[in-house]
């Protein structure tokens, strides 16, 4: 066991201040479970004001010495920290298991998207680049560089506690600005795994911090003036309140929200491809996925061909303690989270959807204190229903009938959500239509879920996205740096006089 493993075994996981774990102060935890056996697993700590003003008084002293180290410096202790990312995979992927609950092999599939993010920050150097123009006008050149903003936070949601942190973190210390996370309290551990591995990859102390905590610690970072620009991934209500606090204190922010994500099955789909996406992407961790999808759009006649077969696979869905690696779905992350799924799900059938596969009542056998709820599989689905219009975040799939094309293209558009959208078709036509015409910020054709590789940047549209920027890809590295443009003129070159016209080109 690790030191930082045999940390986690304690009963309280702390903060990472100044390049050390701390206790917490303020008398406040929440408590964090095992959702495979319903366990009270450890606690963790609520930062308070002071000690989030702590975390970025450090981190604000520790910035200009790392924003002065130069980009291929910066890069040495990100490839080292690739290497220990890499060596710690199963280790991270445990965790999160243990405390999310998702299958250990899903974990590792987690932790490995946030290493391709890693690997895209070693190319900082080139990133940077910035561009020139030799002789703007006679004697004088025009160049742009992109400098750091300084103390960059990140605030994440429960169902990435790896991968959605590692959107943000390698990409601002990249750059050059010091990094404090406050990941969500449900599962908490991986934050101080990996604030540990940047240590000893040799980052200065001070530049990757966790605080860990609820409100009072996010209140705290958007209201600090040291935190220079905010970026935050979770629902839609709280994004919506991270933007407008952010903007109002005079921080950038990019906030990812919420997501009801369809998927359009046209007749002439490949019926076995579309069975397989559609139960991998609505039944895959459990349904908690902003990129989960949650509503199968069935085309013309499409529908009595492929339900006998999502009926047939949703019943048989392997439903598991994630830690047994047969398991296609684990438990849902938390009893809270649990009740509100089910009550979806009676929601559903209350307002008169067709309920084909009912997971309410599952208990995975030999743990039958965690919190299970089997696939959940729901037919002739409108979009005037709640289970529609909400995002449920758990297990369930909704099947919506249409006649044709253009009734799914208005029905995807007429959603307030947009973050992600599939289309599986034969038709390369219709495939290109649906990409130009859909009105959503990732698609995906044959593709259940399109999340973009590290160098392209991640983030939807509408309700799902708060700010101007995507997260990670050139896009992160817009967002956390500021563009200063320098214009020279060296004094063998000057001798023309007073001007008091606009200068232009001479
Ligand atoms: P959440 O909004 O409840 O929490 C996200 C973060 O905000 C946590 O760190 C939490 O502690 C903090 N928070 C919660 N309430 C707050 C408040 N009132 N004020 C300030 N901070 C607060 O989200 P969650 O349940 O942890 O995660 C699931 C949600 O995240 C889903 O809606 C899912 O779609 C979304 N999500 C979106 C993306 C995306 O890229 N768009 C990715 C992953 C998850």
């Amino acid at each position: 066991m690790g030191k930082i493993e045999s940390q986690l075994a304690t009963a309280e996981v702390g903060h990472y201040i100044n390049g050390a774990v701390q206790a917490g102060a303020s008398g406040r935890y929440g408590d964090v479970f095992n959702p495979a056996t319903g366990e009270l697993a450890r606690k963790v700590a609520f930062a308070n004001v002071a000690e989030v003003d702590a975390a970025v008084s450090a981190a604000n002293a520790a910035f200009p010495a790392w924003a002065d180290t130069p980009p291929i410096r910066r890069a040495r202790v990100i490839f080292k920290f690739l290497e220990l990312m890499n060596q710690h995979k199963d280790a991270l992927a445990a965790i999160i298991t243990s405390e999310h609950g998702k299958v250990f092999t899903d974990a590792q599939g987690e932790v490995s998207r946030g290493i391709d993010v890693v690997e895209f920050a070693c190319g900082i150097p080139q990133l940077l680049k910035g561009d020139y123009t030799d002789q703007v006008s006679t004697g004088i050149d025009n160049w742009t560089m992109r400098q750091p903003l300084g103390v960059v936070a990140g605030v994440t949601p429960f169902n990435f506690p790896c991968m959605v942190p590692a959107w943000m973190f390698p990409v601002a210390i990249a750059c050059g600005n010091a990094f404090i996370l406050k990941p969500s309290p449900t599962d908490p551990s991986a934050s101080l795994l990996m604030a540990d591995l940047w240590k000893q990859a040799g980052l200065p102390d001070g530049i990757f911090s966790v605080v860990q905590g609820d409100k009072v610690a996010v209140d705290a970072l958007l209201a600090h003036p040291d935190v220079k620009a905010v970026s935050f991934v979770g629902s839609t209500p709280i994004a919506n309140y991270i933007y407008e606090t952010g903007a109002k204190n005079g921080k950038r922010v990019q906030a990812l929200g919420g997501a009801k994500n369809h998927m359009v099955v046209m007749p002439d789909a490949d019926i076995e491809q579309t069975v397989d996406a559609l139960i991998g992407s609505a039944y895959g961790s459990a349904g908690e996925r902003c990129m989960a999808i949650s509503v199968a759009v069935l085309v013309g006649d499409v529908a009595e061909k492929i339900l006998p077969k999502l009926i047939e696979r949703t019943k048989t869905l392997q439903i598991k303690n994630g830690m047994e690696l047969d398991a296609e779905m684990g438990p849902i992350v938390t009893a809270a989270a649990l009740s509100r799924i089910t009550g979806y799900i009676d929601d559903g059938v209350k307002a008169g959807a067709k309920l084909l596969v009912d997971g309410r009542g599952f208990k995975a056998s030999g743990f039958e204190a965690g919190y299970w709820l089997g696939g959940t599989l729901f037919d002739h689905v409108t979009a005037d229903m709640k289970i529609y219009k909400e995002e449920i975040f758990g297990p369930v799939l909704s099947c919506v009938r249409v006649p044709d094309f253009a009734a799914a293209v208005s029905l995807v558009n007429s959603h307030e959500f947009g973050n992600g959208v599939s289309c599986f078709t034969r038709d390369g036509n219709v495939a290109r239509e649906f990409a130009r015409r859909i009105e959503v910020g990732m698609v995906g054709i044959n593709v259940p879920i399109p999340v973009p590789m590290a160098w392209h940047g991640f983030g939807g549209w509408k309700r799902s996205l708060f700010g101007d920027m995507h997260a990670y890809g050139e896009e992160g590295v817009r967002f956390y740096t500021k563009q200063k443009s320098v214009m020279q003129r060296w004094p063998e070159s000057i001798g023309q006089g007073a001007e008091f016209v606009m200068p232009t080109a001479k």
